[in-house]
């Protein structure tokens, strides 16, 4: 690990003077001089101690006064600071009761002391676990390089990888949370160093590989996520979700998927559905959406959604397992809303 200095952030303001760099910038173009943000620090850490990350200054944002609240208004909905911890977010009665895929998706995501530390912006702006990214010894498209390793045919170790809008990079994102942030259909707010805010759809912040290899979400190095703002539910949004792991303690998730929608009695009138570790970026699926809309809530239909889902899924040499996964979990997934 590299010598590097600490800076205690006081404001959003403080913070973004100091930064320079995004965890993207560097592993991508690695310079000498880079500062970057650390908030829980689980991810950052990681990139430090395997050497992949040579910062000089590591900007500590987690102790800036007024990034850890969360507040619920009926009207307005729901506003998660970006510091606000994972375990804080399980354990509100509020989320609970309103916003229940997100209490099930956060309850689910890595384990009880992980979560003591672990912040939403952080989780969000997380990069992917695939293994080759994250090792020195192969330098891969991400990272500039010239290949995928995890695609290849025979050598490529894909179990864990993506089955759709897997046409260039083929990792899956890491953060199982924003599944379900993306199906409430949640906004990132962002500041940048002029001070200037804007409020970004979840849809939105997330950058396919296909767009750009060296991102995976919109964030510039003097930009920082503030808050997590949620619309309010109506009385007739239900949601649930799922996640599918190898181990059921601290496993990153194979397959995870969270449903909202509105309901008349047992008929869906609209649906959000959102994929997992399915892709490169969170998922939302249409087709999925689109086939249980107007429908009853039942196994026929909630089947039908699913397969629909996966039309569009080519697995790799080691995961095709993952269709009928994905297939069993949004089945089941939905019928948890009737
Ligand atoms: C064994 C293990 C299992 C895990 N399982 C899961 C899981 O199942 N599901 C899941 O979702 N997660 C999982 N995680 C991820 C973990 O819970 C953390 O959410 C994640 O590692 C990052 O959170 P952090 O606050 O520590 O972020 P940091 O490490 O501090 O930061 C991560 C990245 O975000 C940037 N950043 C941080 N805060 C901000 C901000 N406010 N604005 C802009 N950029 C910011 C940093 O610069 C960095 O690039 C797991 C982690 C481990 C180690």
């Amino acid at each position: 690990m590299n010598k590097f200095s600490w800076y205690e952030a006081k404001s959003v303001e403080d913070a973004l003077e100091q930064v320079n760099s995004t965890v993207s910038d560097e592993l991508y173009q690695s310079s000498e001089n880079a500062t970057i943000f650390k908030s829980g620090g689980v991810d950052v850490f990681d990139w430090v101690k395997e050497g992949l990350l040579k910062p000089q200054m590591i900007v500590n944002i987690r102790n800036i006064p007024g990034l850890d609240k969360i507040s619920y208004d009926p009207k307005k909905g729901l506003r998660i600071g970006s510091n606000v911890t994972l375990a804080e977010i399980g354990s509100d009665p509020e989320i609970k009761n309103q916003y229940l895929a997100l209490h099930q998706a956060v309850n689910h995501a890595a384990t009880p002391q992980l979560r003591n530390v672990s912040t939403l912006g952080g989780n969000i702006a997380q990069r992917n676990r695939c293994w080759y990214f994250r090792s020195a010894d192969h330098n891969c498209y991400r990272k500039g390089g010239d290949r995928c390793f995890a695609r290849h045919s025979k050598t490529g170790e894909n179990e864990n990888h993506a089955i759709l809008d897997n046409g260039s990079c083929v990792s899956v994102h890491a953060s199982s949370i924003a599944t379900a942030l993306m199906a409430f259909n949640a906004n990132v707010v962002i500041v940048n160093a002029e001070g200037k805010q804007k409020t970004v759809p979840m849809d939105d912040f997330f950058v396919s590989a296909g767009e750009d290899m060296a991102m995976e979400n919109i964030l510039q190095a003097k930009e920082i996520i503030t808050e997590i703002v949620l619309p309010p539910p109506s009385k007739n949004t239900k949601s649930s979700y799922i996640k599918q792991v190898a181990r059921e303690s601290y496993d990153w998730s194979l397959a995870d998927v969270a449903v909202v929608m509105e309901v008349s009695g047992n008929t869906c009138k609209s649906a959000s559905i959102v994929l997992g570790a399915a892709a490169p970026v969170p998922y939302r699926s249409v087709e999925a959406q689109q086939a249980i809309e107007n429908k009853t809530i039942n196994s026929e239909n909630a089947t039908a959604a699913a397969k629909a889902a996966m039309a569009k899924a080519r697995p790799l040499s080691k995961n095709d397992y993952k269709v009928p996964l994905f297939v069993s979990t949004i089945t089941q997934t939905i019928l948890d809303i009737s």
